[in-house]
């Protein structure tokens, strides 16, 4: 007898409920794709207008509560997810393919993200300045926005939506969540977090379903007044153009192009493990995956050579598998996206010196590290790739790296800066000048020095420049910026008209 699939459903206004219609999709594991983890509700443009009103109705209460109050509950939740984090974790390797390892960093960064929120109750200070008039004082504190809609992909299932729920709600607002297709489990797992943790009734509103229906009728709602949205550039560029319309606030987190830069004088052999862990972790699908290495002529055939061979030893398989290094990518479409650019990079002449390929197995096998079941590529990495080719300026968003030569610290931070996005970079110098030329120069929101392209902390700002964002940031106490407004207050205890720039001019 066939296992009966798990039911999940939407949380609106305080109910779990399926979608209006009644309709439904599958969540299948990327890594055995005959394998159907549940069913989620394909939710309506009905089911998102209740949940704006739910969370419109929640907000009049909740933006009363004291700040640090509302922090206490982000408190229980980071001991909620501590105390669940291998059972989430194993949840999130089995929806989107990470290896365990980095699904547990993933939960942790949530819990990160927890506990600096709950202490960031008891701050959102505000700034008081002195009048320029006498018998009166000038207060400015920050205010909630509102309803807030957020979208986000299946990357980091658990780390994206914190960085917004926990920040946003802490500062007294409310929210419609709509979590990427590929990954609903992680985001139904956190809304009963939430909820076991005290969140009342209202406050969040998780609707499952489709970007072009549930995302789009978030992003059009009048009720919402601010959209944080992460993923493609391509769907931001709706999302926004949609918020332009409206005036509505929107804090976007879409493409990178990062590049991590060798210098003849790096330590190489950690540059070679940074290269790998930043462009073949996630299998290449995180924001800030490495998806260019500038290397210094002087040294560039050395290192191509040494990470050629260490890339080809990487495992590919399962991700709950304790042998596995990379997982598969997320799904069909995404893959035929990674082989249609490695067609593109040797069109274009570049040297396809690893992988390239779907890896091969035996179709129909019963070995769990049968990679036919699942949505797997090779590392790859392609040689000889010069500036302007598609592949060293387009985002791929898998497991492909594009190595480019340079001669100078210059040409590296030019060849960094000549593609539209600016989200993550690296440098790997021991000439402290260079780095703190680089830390300057090079046009990203992000930048390590001696370290990967990726590896964010909880506390620190997140974003990049030019294409990758619209100047928000999410981390740190700067996604505070996003989710308040600032009200400025004159109180005036004269007991007279007293008419600023005239009386005192
Ligand atoms: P990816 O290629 O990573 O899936 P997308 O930008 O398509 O990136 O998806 C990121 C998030 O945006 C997902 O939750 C997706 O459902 C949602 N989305 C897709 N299309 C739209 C749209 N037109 N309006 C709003 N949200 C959308």
């Amino acid at each position: 007898m066939q296992p009966m699939t798990q039911k999940f459903q939407n949380y609106i206004g305080g109910r779990w409920s399926d979608s209006s219609d009644g309709k439904t999709f599958e969540n299948r594991n990327p890594a055995n794709w005959q394998e159907v983890l549940g069913t989620f509700p394909l939710s309506t443009k009905e089911d998102v207008d209740r949940a704006a009103k739910a969370a419109e109705a929640a907000f009049r209460k909740w933006r009363l509560v004291p700040a640090p109050e509302r922090g206490s509950i982000m408190r229980k939740v980071g001991d909620i997810m501590v105390a669940r984090k291998e059972e989430i974790a194993r949840i999130m390797t089995r929806e989107m393919g990470k290896p365990l390892l980095e699904t547990r960093g993933d939960v942790q960064e949530g819990i990160d993200t927890a506990y600096y929120c709950a202490t960031e109750g008891r701050r959102l200070f505000g700034i008081n300045t002195p009048s320029e008039l006498r018998n009166k004082l000038n207060l400015s504190f920050r205010v909630p926005v509102g309803v807030c809609g957020l979208i986000t992909p299946w990357n980091f299932p658990m780390a994206i939506p914190t960085w917004n729920l926990f920040p946003g709600l802490v500062a007294g607002n409310t929210f419609v969540f709509k979590p990427a297709e590929d990954t609903p489990q992680t985001a139904t797992v956190l809304t009963e977090i939430l909820l076991e943790a005290g969140l009342p009734e209202g406050c969040l509103n998780l609707v499952h379903g489709a970007g072009t229906t549930v995302g789009a009728a978030i992003t059009e709602h009048p009720v919402i007044r601010a959209i944080s949205f992460t993923g493609s550039t391509a769907t931001g560029r709706i999302v926004a153009e949609a918020c332009g319309r409206q005036t509505k606030h929107v804090c976007l987190e879409m493409g990178g192009k990062n590049a991590e830069i060798v210098m003849d004088d790096a330590d190489l052999d950690l540059a070679l493990e940074g290269a790998l862990w930043g462009a073949f972790g996630t299998t290449g699908q995180r924001c800030t995956a490495t998806s260019r290495l500038i290397l210094h002529e002087k040294i560039h055939d050395e290192f191509v050579q040494k990470l050629v061979a260490q890339a080809a030893r990487l495992r590919l398989g399962d991700g709950l598998e304790s042998t596995t290094d990379v997982g598969p990518v997320i799904n069909e479409k995404q893959r035929k996206n990674i082989e249609r650019y490695v067609r593109i990079g040797r069109e274009e002449g570049a040297t396809c010196a690893l992988g390239g390929g779907i890896p091969g197995g035996q179709a129909g096998s019963t070995d769990p590290r049968d990679l036919t079941k699942g949505w797997f590529f090779q590392p790859t990495i392609f040689t000889g790739v010069t500036p302007t080719m598609r592949i060293a300026t387009e985002e791929i968003f898998g497991p492909v790296l594009s190595v480019l030569k340079c001669s100078s610290l210059e040409e590296a931070i030019e060849i960094n800066n000549s593609v539209i996005y600016g989200l993550s970079s690296s440098i790997y110098t021991r000439d402290v000048n260079k780095a703190m030329v680089a830390a300057r120069d090079l046009e990203t929101g992000i930048t390590y020095i001696n370290s990967a392209t990726i590896g964010a902390e909880a506390h620190m700002p997140f974003g990049g420049v030019k294409a990758t964002g619209n100047g928000h940031r999410e981390g740190g106490w700067a996604v505070f910026d996003f989710y308040t407004e600032w009200k400025s207050v004159y109180i005036d205890y004269s007991g007279k008209l007293q008419r600023a720039q005239i009386d005192n001019s």
